[in-house]
């Protein structure tokens, strides 16, 4: 399909995602009766805020700061939060129609429980702010022309684009369209390229038939059959991401067990910094800590109280009392002890081997799963390139670059669409000016 009627675009913004979108409705709205025009080479616009937040869209948090994110110049970032902060999403949205209800972790969603409310809200404004919204719309190329820009589709045509905006998101769920190729844009256009990684993704654990690291003794277990054993138990654990060379990241929250390896929340967030380690090649472990807070005193003291106070109750029953049916379980098999042992027969070696698994336990993290169960994209385009207070490229004037492609990634629960509506009204704003100018 043509991008335009005409040959000419006062703003062509490359990427309808959730960054993409937002930037068409702000910058119309500033900027009437300019030509802008919004294009994806996707068919079906927005499937990403479609599938996100289990389809019901977590669109942003009660309180969002640059401590929420990880990847470049945390005070770039925090500028682009202050400029546009949460409550102003949130009341944008209210105007749209689309009212929030805050969740635990002071999460957002649409009160509808559906993506669809926000995406049809977006599409919607865009309309009615006048600017275009271009489906399968591929651009293959950006380069600078007699009129600011030249930009190419992949069906063959090129129109000219006084301002470009790059929204072309990072890697993750490259099915929907954002499969990287806007770093080639950018790279062309002079910029620089931070490797990327998922982030945002489940973790795949040694699978049972592989060797199991360290004797089975003294704290090291088979820790590659727990995963198969819990898949499906879910319960609130620490873990901390430990890698050479580099200090450790330790991070609170639900973890899943799976089939393939470990999931949830805290496993999500955590994947960023073992991928981050690999990418670096520094060897990365991910320890677990089945009860966060605890200590090795205070373990032994309560166990050695549980033998003395009830010295008939089996250690299954005990450990229990603090932990899922099935996690205590797996930890005492761990441990190499039978679960029906009575607590009066418990060896005080087996003891501190039972504390130290709990207290720690290393699990031979072996890879993520990659692009197409990510749900963000780690590095991207350099922060250093971009001047926060406009969004605009310092290597390259008249472009914009804003969302996911920019090196940033944000933890789970409704920081990375922050970023996305922070950055791009950053943007629009910045261009507006520019138009009226
Ligand atoms: C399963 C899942 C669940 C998520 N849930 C949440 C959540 O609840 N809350 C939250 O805050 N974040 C969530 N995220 C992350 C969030 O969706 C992204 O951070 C956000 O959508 C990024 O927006 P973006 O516009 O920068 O990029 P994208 O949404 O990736 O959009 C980029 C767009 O650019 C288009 N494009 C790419 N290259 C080209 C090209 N050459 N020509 C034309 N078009 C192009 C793509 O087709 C795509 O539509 C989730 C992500 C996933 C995958």
């Amino acid at each position: 399909m043509p991008l335009l009627n005409r040959d000419t675009a006062d703003v062509i913004i490359v990427g309808a995602g959730a960054a993409g979108l937002a930037a068409a409705v702000f910058c119309a709205r500033q900027a009437p009766g300019r030509r802008i025009f919004c294009v994806d080479g996707a068919r079906n616009i927005g499937a990403k805020i479609l599938v996100s937040g289990g389809a019901r869209c977590n669109v942003t948090n009660r309180v969002v700061t640059e401590r929420d994110f990880w990847g470049g110049d945390p005070r770039v970032i925090r500028n682009v939060l202050r400029a546009y902060p949460a409550a102003r999403a949130a009341s944008f949205f209210a105007d749209l129609g689309v009212a929030l209800q805050e969740e635990e972790d002071g999460k957002f969603f649409p009160t509808t429980n559906r993506a669809r409310t926000v995406l049809d809200a977006l599409i919607r404004a865009l309309n009615d702010a006048g600017a275009e919204l271009r489906p399968s719309c591929r651009i293959s190329g950006v380069q600078r022309g007699a009129h600011g820009f030249a930009v190419s589709t992949q069906d063959g045509h090129t129109h000219d684009a006084r301002i470009v905006v790059l929204a072309t998101g990072g890697r993750s769920l490259p099915k929907t369209g954002s499969d990287g190729l806007g770093y080639q844009l950018a790279r062309a256009l002079g910029h620089g390229y931070i490797e990327t990684t998922p982030a945002l993704v489940p973790l795949i654990l040694r699978p049972a038939e592989g060797p199991a690291e360290g004797p089975a003794e003294a704290g090291h277990y088979r820790r590659d059959s727990l995963h198969t054993r819990l898949a499906g138990v879910a319960y609130p654990v620490a873990v901390t991401v430990r890698s050479d060379g580099a200090g450790a990241a330790r991070l609170e929250g639900s973890m899943l067990w799976t089939h393939f390896g470990v999931s949830g929340p805290v496993m999500l967030n955590a994947s960023r910094h073992w991928l981050r380690a690999r990418l670096e090649g520094r060897a990365a472990d991910v320890l677990l800590h089945v009860l966060p807070g605890a200590t090795f005193s205070e373990l032994e003291a309560w166990l050695r109280e549980q033998q003395r106070e009830h010295p008939r109750a089996l250690l299954r029953t005990v450990v229990a009392s603090g932990l899922p049916a099935s996690v205590a379980e797996a930890w005492i098999a761990a441990a190499g002890i039978d679960a029906d042992t009575a607590m009066a027969h418990l060896t005080r070696e087996e003891r501190r081997r039972l504390i130290a698994g709990l207290l720690e336990t290393p699990l031979g993290v072996v890879d993520s799963r990659g692009y197409n169960y990510a749900e963000v994209t780690a590095g991207g385009v350099p922060l250093s390139e971009i001047d926060s207070a406009t969004m605009e490229s310092r290597v390259c004037p008249g472009l914009y670059l804003i969302g996911e492609m920019l090196d940033v990634d944000g933890r789970i629960g409704g920081f990375n669409f922050q970023w996305a509506w922070s950055s791009a009204w950053v943007a629009a704003n910045a261009i507006a000016k520019t138009l009226r100018a």
